[in-house]
């Protein structure tokens, strides 16, 4: 085991893997079958999340209100589905080297699953699509901040994952004793939709820890026109905040208050941030889109066909 710790840290390096982190089946109990890693690879003993940062940059042009199609970009679309990919996929190759099965999993929206009909009696219905929030805290790497988005040690929530499922039994990350949410509910303050509750909460329990999240309604979001982005799988699935006002605002905060360890020379917002829209007053959700922009590799971009 202790090569193949050694190679993976090796690949971590290689592949510019910026977070890693391990949970043993049991920190999955807890899940249903339905969005339970442990259901596509139940011979399984750990998961390994591998993420890679959203670099800051990815979300200058947002926050200037003047280019939205480069976050989508290098932010999300290309983040996940080739710099994440070809990392994770590394990683994979790495285990299977060492004689160890490695099952690579794509960050689908959990709150779809399942798709399809159960094959057999005992067998949740495909597809299964683990839950990557509840993940990214059995591995050690994040807590739910009161926005219900994941904020890590070092970026807060730029960041996104990918998983692989090993039979290879891999020592578990501590959970995260820290908090980098502080409860300042700036959040909830910027958000022109009110989309944030700032006085219903629910109380989530994960491997143990227990993390304050707000009531958010996420109809808003997804015609939200301040930097949400609506899901591009399905537009039941939640919308992607993580360039909307809401969560920049967040970022701002965490950088002040020194509570991420990824800082920079200048802070990120050096005027009043821009918003569009009050309670009611988005209609048209193609147009609440054109400005979040879907940007993909069909060639659909933004609100041009
Ligand atoms: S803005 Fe404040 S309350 Fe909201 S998620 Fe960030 S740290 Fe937590
Ligand atoms: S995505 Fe938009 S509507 Fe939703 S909480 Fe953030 S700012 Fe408010």
């Amino acid at each position: 085991m202790e090569n193949l710790l050694k190679a993976i840290n090796e690949t971590v390096k290689r592949e510019g893997i910026d977070l890693i982190g391990y949970a043993e089946k049991a920190r999955f109990d807890a899940l249903a079958p339905e969005v339970n890693p442990f259901s596509i690879f139940p011979e399984g003993k750990t998961v390994i999340l591998v993420g890679k940062r959203i670099c800051r940059g990815s979300l200058r042009g947002v926050e200037e209100g003047t280019n939205f199609g480069d976050y989508s970009l290098f932010g999300k679309n290309w983040l996940e589905d080739e710099f994440l990919s070809i990392a994770c996929y590394g990683l994979v190759n790495t285990l299977e080297d060492h004689g160890w099965e490695a099952v690579p999993v794509f960050p689908n929206p959990s709150e779809l699953s399942p798709t399809g009909i159960s094959v057999g009696d005992g067998r949740p219905a495909p597809n299964v699509f683990p839950d990557f929030d509840y993940a990214a805290v059995a591995c050690g790497l994040c807590e739910i901040g009161i926005n219900g988005l994941p904020l890590s040690e070092k970026y807060g929530s730029r960041q996104r994952f990918h998983m692989i499922i090993t039979d290879a039994e891999l020592p578990s990350t501590p959970i995260m004793t820290e908090s980098v949410c502080d409860g300042c509910m700036e959040c909830a303050k910027s958000c022109p939709l009110g989309a944030i509750s700032t006085t219903e909460f629910d109380e989530i329990e994960i491997c143990g820890k227990v993390m304050k999240v707000a009531k958010i309604d996420y109809e808003k979001c997804k015609e939200c026109k301040n930097g949400a982005v609506k899901n591009r799988f399905s537009a039941k699935a939640r919308p992607d905040r993580v360039a909307a006002i809401c969560n920049r605002t967040c970022m701002v905060c965490l950088e002040e208050k020194k509570a991420v360890s990824n800082l920079f020379e200048n802070s990120f917002r050096s005027q009043s941030s821009w918003s569009i829209g009050g309670e009611k007053s988005i209609e048209n959700r193609d147009e609440a889109n054109v400005l979040g922009g879907e940007f993909s590799k069909s060639g659909n971009r933004g609100n041009r066909k």
